[in-house]
């Protein structure tokens, strides 16, 4: 098996803002396994929040990109994984990588698209949301106008900041008459949170996504038994071994590969959290389609869905999925994950 590990620094088309930072590039590294003339491709774009960067990830794919060699054969998931968790146990990121493209290559070499593979269901795939970073009112509102006219049904509008209620009502304005869910990313006390349900739920917030820091799972409990807005955790909830602690705190948990370590562990994680009664969310970073595409074929299984972070790209070395107004189209994918190298990319650079 030969690889390759590539890092990129991908521009976004605009700085995106969350509560506890904005980022102006997604660092992005590739990673392709060529096993038998078919080659399999990953990606990861690795968050500081949770101990990773490129520069960790690009240094420990090579040893698990030999992991992979020795072991030999694509369709040995369970044997991969275990021995990448192994071998990088704090590393979620850099096993994402692999994770995608073993299992691009896996269902190439079957010649079979990812969801086939698994038999899920493409007609199952939820809308959908597109993401409103923080940014002023005026560009809020902005953003949230031109993604409700192309098509966004469903807006997730990221709070945190010193006014947001000047920053709701101006996208709620905008966008009058698109579904509104919110993620204040872990910048609320539980009493400001509870507090701001109140006008949450008059500007018709479906979601309450992860209100209060990660670890104060009492305070989760406690917004959501305070309102009837459903209450997703996401920095809260990192693994399935994450789930029983907050199953009775929140009402959906936000699976993301690059928390869990790749699509066997967010698979794992979903199915815990349906085990334990939340609804299921699968969710993003900003980042290539060679890796939203890989979770796209996972998205018949949830039922809220936040993959837009490749559209938050000016531009991206691959391709992924077509959307079909907000709803990824998993039929036109024919083989693997649907990622395939950007031709108009290469011109770009
Ligand atoms: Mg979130």
């Amino acid at each position: 098996m030969n690889w390759t590990v590539d890092r990129y620094d991908l521009p976004l088309s605009n700085p995106f803002g969350i509560a506890r930072e904005t980022s102006e590039t997604s660092e992005t590294v590739v990673v392709e396994l060529t096993h038998e003339g078919t080659t399999g491709i990953g990606a990861v774009t690795p968050s500081a929040y949770y101990g990773e960067s490129a520069a960790s990830v690009a240094e420990t794919l090579p040893s698990l990109c030999q992991t992979v060699d020795r072991i030999g054969d694509p369709h040995a998931q369970q044997r991969i994984e275990r021995e990448l968790d192994d071998h990088a146990p704090d590393q979620p990121a850099a096993r994402m990588a692999v994770s995608i493209a073993v299992h691009d290559l896996a269902a190439r070499c079957l010649d079979l698209p990812l969801y086939r593979q698994w038999g899920l269901d493409p007609a199952a795939i939820p809308p959908t949301t597109y993401t409103v970073g923080i940014d002023t009112p005026e560009r809020m509102a902005e953003k949230a106008s031109e993604a409700a006219a192309s098509g966004f049904g469903r807006l997730k509008v990221k709070l945190g900041t010193d006014d947001d209620r000047a920053r709701l009502d101006a996208v709620r304005e905008a966008a009058p008459d698109a579904e509104l869910r919110v993620d204040a990313n872990a910048a609320w006390t539980a009493e400001e949170a509870i507090d701001k349900t109140a006008w949450l739920a008059d500007a018709g917030v479906t979601m309450l996504e992860q209100p209060v820091e990660a670890d104060d799972i009492d305070g989760l409990r406690r917004v959501t038994a305070a309102t009837e807005i459903p209450v997703a955790a996401d920095e809260s909830c990192v693994t399935a071994s994450d789930v029983p602690r907050v199953a009775d705190a929140c009402d959906i948990v936000n699976a993301k590969l690059v928390k869990c370590g790749g699509l066997r562990p967010a698979t794992r994680l979903l199915h815990t959290a349906e085990a334990h009664g939340l609804d299921l969310m699968l969710g993003c970073m900003v980042e290539s389609n060679a890796s939203i595409a890989a979770a796209v074929h996972l998205a018949p299984l949830v039922d809220y869905l936040d993959l837009d972070g490749a559209l938050l790209l000016e531009s991206d070395p691959y391709t992924g999925m077509p959307l079909d107004g907000d709803v990824f189209d998993l039929t036109s994918v024919s083989v693997g994950t649907g990622a395939t190298r950007n031709p108009a990319f290469a011109e770009s650079v």
